[in-house]
């Protein structure tokens, strides 16, 4: 893997091939231009040294051409006074005169052909023999009369150095006849040297012909006297060339400093003179060259520096570059880890993960679809790479249509793309599918969709499934003869069925709410309460049973007014619960029907026998508990067979009902009970009555039936029916029962009928 992160060597090399090229190029231009420098700095100071050579070459050309002037106009005086014996004293004054007005001159002397000074300028050396001098010798040896004679200069009295110019007196026939000499102060020339030099490291100097420098300026270390003809040094050199000027570089004498040196030599032809004087200006070559050298150095330190600033920021830039596409190929490796993943995630999901491409001329195609579109269409990712139409041959008829235009909604519009649709699969018949996707519209204007379709047969095959049973589900409830509703979270009643409707007649827009239904369904508060807390006890208890809430009975008030009671029950699922209403009012009146029939003598409508039963058991019980006194009156109707006979059973049971009327009107206090005992006697309980008022009131039932004044002519002696009562009273004891009671009461009764009927007997009896 690492292998991949470094890039190929001839990659990396090659910028550093450039980089070098590039500074070897700079490197060059530098070294061109600093030798063209080197070269201007050369001519220029070569320029210079040749015109300050110039200017002293002029400027002692001039003064020797003076002299020699001189020396001619006093030659051609003495040839005029018939030479120098005929020259006399005249001659020195006229050799001081000319001296005097050349500063440059010591003196003048006219030596004859021995060398002795005829005349001089100085007078004290008229008659020295100067014949061993060097100049004389010479202008003994070769007399030439044109010529001047440049003497080879010596060292003075006073250290300074003298030289000698000299013009030969010519003899007959060619001879010697001595000689002017004039002898020149060469300190008078170092103003004329030190007037060219321009720079303090100079060196102006002249040189005799022969080699003898005899003036100098400018350098401790180049001091006058020496030779400078010795091979080698400049002024050799420039000898040799022959040219007259020229700018030389080398050693000024052997082993010497370097200079540039201009040397002209001051030998006009119009002078003529045996030997020549070389002036010479020069500068030692380094402090020519230092400003350069300087400025070279620097440059080669900026190239140098230019050099390695370059390497190191092509060395960073390299490594950045490394960092960089070692970042890239982790970038890459990451896509593809990434692709890897899409790929493997693609490959396990169920349905197709594509890409689907319209072009703007309408043909389309799956760019991408993940390995399941074989199960979706049928068909390899590569077959549809390029063309979508088998797809839609595989489309069910009825939904091809409707699914190009949802396609077509979503290329206008960018909105989602979803949709549920058949295809019919060799093999496999007709499947569901259901996709989704998101459309972006590409450069070019085409559209291209990213989406997912799975198949969702199972899934649509239970969905419709589900319908047809909600439906019937639906369809049942409506129709149950129970009343149902559900209601939500919300207390919002969101399904009535057609029962319940039917039942209480309140329409959805009236009751909405369970809270709008209880204000109509029970309309009185108390009762309204009474039914939330009952029903709010049921739904709290639901959970423990499974969801069902318990059924109760309620009392409903329909929109018509009409009540019903209605056992309310139910199921509570999630926040929701189903409520079940149940008439019960028919089966209430049935039940009362029942009870009535169990305990109401159908006759008279009093309470029967069995009630009465029951009644004394519960009375005698409660008056036991509570200490009071119970009474029992036994009421039975006077010769009532004969009733029947005189007026026939019919009218004997209108009679019967009518004294039962009487006694239930004259039994005043809530816990008073009157049942028909049997044929036609009747009994009465009077809880928490004493004996007295027991008789009184059995007298006043006595009284009251008297009253009625029911017509009984059998009957003795009032002719009205009458009946007969016998009371019995106590508190109830611990022991025994109400069976004794009632015997006594009967026995009080047997009296009454034995003492004459019509009456009442009995009172309070003995604790039991
Ligand atoms: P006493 O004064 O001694 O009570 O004489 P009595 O005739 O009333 O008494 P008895 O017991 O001999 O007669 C009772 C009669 O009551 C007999 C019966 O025909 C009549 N009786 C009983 N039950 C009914 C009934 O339901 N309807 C009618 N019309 N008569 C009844
Ligand atoms: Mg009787
Ligand atoms: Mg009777």
């Amino acid at each position: 893997m690492l292998h991949l992160l470094r890039p190929p060597s001839h990659a990396l090399r090659r910028p550093w091939w450039w980089l070098a090229l590039a500074w070897l190029l700079l490197g060059a231009l530098l070294a061109a231009d600093l030798w063209r420098e080197h070269q201007r700095i050369e001519a220029r100071e070569r320029a210079l040294l040749a015109q300050q050579a110039g200017v002293l070459h002029d400027n002692l050309g001039q003064q020797l051409d003076a002299i020699n002037h001189a020396l001619n106009s006093l030659l051609t005086d003495l040839q005029r006074a018939g030479g120098p014996a005929g020259g006399g004293r005249r001659l020195g004054e006229r050799l001081r005169n000319f001296a005097d007005a050349m500063p440059a001159v010591q003196r003048l002397n006219l030596l004859d052909a021995e060398g002795r000074v005829l005349a001089s300028s100085r007078p004290e050396i008229v008659g020295r023999d100067l014949s061993q001098r060097e100049y004389f010798q010479v202008a003994a040896r070769v007399p030439s009369p044109d010529t001047l004679v440049i003497g080879r200069p010596r060292e003075g009295m006073q250290g300074d150095w003298v030289l000698v110019l000299g013009r030969v007196v010519p003899g007959g026939e060619g001879g010697f006849d001595g000689m002017f000499a004039a002898t020149l102060d060469t300190g008078h020339f170092k103003t004329l040297l030190q007037s060219v030099r321009y720079a303090p490291d100079m060196l102006t100097g002249l040189t005799h012909g022969e080699g003898l420098r005899f003036l100098a300026l400018g350098s401790e270390d180049e001091p006058v006297g020496l030779d400078m003809a010795q091979p080698g040094t400049l002024f050799a050199r420039h000898m040799a060339n022959g040219h007259s000027a020229a700018v030389l570089q080398g050693p000024v004498r052997p082993g010497g400093a370097q200079y540039m040196m201009a040397l002209r030599a001051v030998q006009s032809e119009a002078l003529r003179m045996d030997r020549p004087l070389v002036v010479e200006v020069g500068r030692p070559w380094d402090p020519i060259f230092a400003d350069w050298r300087t400025q070279a150095r620097t440059l080669v330190l900026a190239y140098l520096l230019a050099g390695l600033a370059a390497a190191a920021g092509l060395l960073l830039v390299q490594r950045r570059q490394r960092q960089l596409n070692a970042q890239a190929l982790c970038l890459e490796a990451e896509q593809h880890r990434q692709q890897d993943m899409l790929n493997r995630l693609a490959e396990s999901l169920p349905g197709v993960l594509y890409q689907y491409q319209v072009e703007p001329d309408g043909r389309s195609h799956f760019p991408y679809a993940s390995p399941g579109v074989a199960d979706i269409y049928g068909y390899q990712p590569q077959e549809l790479r390029d063309d979508a139409a088998p797809v839609f041959a595989r489309i069910h008829p009825d939904d091809l249509q409707p699914g190009l235009g949802r396609i077509q909604e979503s290329a206008r519009t960018l909105g989602d793309w979803k949709s549920e649709y058949r295809v019919i699969l060799p093999g496999r018949g007709e499947r569901w599918l259901s996709g989704q996707a998101r459309p972006q519209r590409l450069e070019g204007g085409a559209v291209l969709w990213h989406g997912y379709i799975h198949d969702v047969t199972d899934a649509k095959q239970q969905a419709l499934r589900l319908q047809d049973t909600e439906r019937v589900l639906q369809q049942l409830m409506s129709d149950m003869p129970v009343g149902l509703c559900m209601v939500d979270a919300a207390r919002r009643i969101y399904f009535r069925n057609r029962r319940f409707l039917d039942h209480f007649g309140y329409s959805e827009t009236e009751v909405p709410t369970l809270h709008e239904w209880a204000l109509h369904a029970y309309p009185d508060a108390d009762y309204r309460a009474q039914v939330a807390r009952a029903w709010g006890q049921a739904m709290a208890q639901a959970p423990s049973q499974d969801g069902v809430i318990e059924a109760r009975p309620y009392r409903v008030t329909a929109r018509d007014g009409t009540q019903h009671v209605m056992d309310i029950g139910g199921l509570v699922f999630g926040g929701h619960f189903l409520a079940t209403f149940q008439d019960r009012t028919e089966q209430q009146a049935h039940s009362e029907q029942l009870h009535r029939l169990a305990y109401v003598d159908g006759l008279t409508s009093v309470a029967n026998r069995r009630h009465f039963d029951q009644a004394l058991q519960a009375e005698w019980r409660r008056c036991r508990r509570s200490g009071q006194p119970l009474a029992v009156l036994l009421l039975d109707i006077d010769h009532f067979k004969q009733y029947n006979d005189l007026y026939g059973h019919q009218q004997g049971d209108a009679c019967l009902q009518a004294v039962a009327q009487v006694l239930r009107s004259g039994l005043s206090r809530a816990h008073d009970f009157v049942a028909r005992y049997g044929g036609e006697e009747f009994v009465c309980l009077l809880p928490e009555c004493d004996a007295a008022g027991a008789l009184h009131k059995a007298q006043a039932l006595c009284r009251a039936v008297q009253a009625l004044g029911l017509e009984h002519a059998a009957s003795v002696p009032g002719g009205v029916v009458t009946i007969s009562v016998g009371v019995a009273c106590q508190v109830p004891g611990p022991e025994g029962g109400p069976e004794v009671l009632l015997r006594r009461a009967d026995m009080h009764l047997y009296r009454a009928k034995s003492d004459g009927r019509n009456r009442t007997v009995g009172g309070a009896e003995p604790p039991i």
